[in-house]
């Protein structure tokens, strides 16, 4: 049996690189609580990626619940059904409804022109998802936000380091959230950040993600326990070296499947986003109605072969038992997202991937 190829394999720098950064955690006996790591670690994604502020958190999803919070979103929000499960458990653990809108079928992003149809008196807010790291229609969302006094959050888990012609794309919104989880493109292990548009609502959200506590004697709001700890701190300081070319690496394998796979009867590879702009966080493909096996056929297929594609976003978050009761939930009212739901696979993208690796996969997948 051939060892096995996953949909992803975290990037991990050499570990006598990781020595000296343990050595100063044990030396200054500076855990957490924003240490020196901390700060760098702040100072140098606000450089890399582009921004002014970040606050950095323990994880993605404590993220976006406290995003939620800071600007104190409540009543209804509209979001995309077609995402990782924490975009609306965040809108659950606020006791906010969600209401599911459907997708646009080329990006699989949320829709613009299906989101006023969703509007209520009760809806605050819209949360959309870069999803796959590609661009939301930003400008189209934000016209909507504006006439109807909505306030717009970003689930940017997938965007780290995306940008688009004006700069970074997460200036937009009013908030933006990143995740950096072992499997995503830049990893602290753990870990995840808000991007706030000023230093006002920074010292705000650095206050909710630890416990609300002003100082010594003074907790100014119901906060949580979010934040980032040293040791992931200095992980993410390490990782941050190594950014440029992991990404170089990743552009290699996106290059290599849409070369290997563009004349592929029946299976289709989500839209580019423009070169200098992409992060390829993820490699989707679409098995349409024409190829020769069902999407879950060729998922199986691979699967025998040790080679473990992910079937990334199957199903539906409005599938899931928590969610599935909403009326916005119903597939009538999905339908983009619950045809992309039975035609995505998700092929291995990493850096360490090989050329070898990678004509085995197109090579099944052509032949098939
Ligand atoms: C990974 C991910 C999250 C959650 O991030 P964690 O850091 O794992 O909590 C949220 N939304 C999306 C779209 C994700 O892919």
């Amino acid at each position: 049996m051939k060892k096995p190829i996953y949909v992803t394999k975290p990037y991990l720098p050499p570990l006598e690189e990781f020595i000296p950064y343990l050595q100063e955690i044990w030396e200054s006996g500076v855990l957490t609580n924003g240490g020196p790591f901390h700060k760098q670690l702040e100072e140098a994604l606000c450089k890399y990626l582009g921004v002014e502020h970040i606050a950095l958190f323990a994880n993605g999803t404590i993220a976006l619940i406290t995003a939620l919070q800071a600007l104190r979103i409540t009543g209804e929000v509209i979001t995309t059904p077609y995402s990782f499960i924490a975009t609306t458990h965040s809108l659950h653990w606020n006791g906010i409804k969600p209401v599911f809108s459907d997708v646009d079928p080329d990006t699989l992003n949320l829709d613009p022109e299906k989101i006023e149809a969703a509007i209520t008196p009760q809806t605050t807010a819209i949360l959309p998802v870069h999803c796959y790291g590609h661009p939301c229609d930003v400008d189209a969302i934000q016209q909507i936000a504006d006439n109807y006094n909505l306030r717009v959050i970003y689930d940017a888990a997938h965007a780290f380091g995306v940008q688009d012609e004006g700069g970074s794309l997460l200036r937009h919104g009013d908030l933006s959230v990143l995740s950096f989880h072992a499997t995503k493109v830049f990893n602290t292990f753990e870990g995840g950040a808000i991007i706030c548009p000023d230093a006002k609502t920074k010292l705000l959200i650095d206050r909710l993600k630890n416990f609300g506590i002003e100082d010594e004697t003074t907790v100014v709001a119901a906060g949580i326990n979010g934040k980032m700890s040293e040791f992931n701190a200095a992980l993410g300081l390490l990782q941050l070296n190594y950014i440029k070319q992991v990404l170089e690496h990743r552009k290699m394998v996106d290059i290599a499947y849409r070369e290997r796979l563009k004349d592929v009867k029946g299976i289709r590879c989500l839209q580019a986003v423009k070169g200098e702009f992409s992060n390829y966080a993820y490699f989707p493909i679409l098995v349409e109605g024409d190829y020769s096996i069902s999407r879950d056929e060729l998922y199986y297929l691979l699967k025998d072969e040790n080679i473990h594609p992910r079937r990334y976003f199957y199903p539906l978050i409005s599938e899931f038992p928590t969610y599935r009761g909403l009326s916005s939930a119903h597939p009538d009212n999905l339908p983009n997202a619950v045809d992309a739901a039975h035609k995505v696979l998700c092929l291995p993208i990493y850096p360490e991937l090989e050329a070898e690796q990678i004509d085995t996969i197109t090579q099944i997948i052509a032949s098939t």
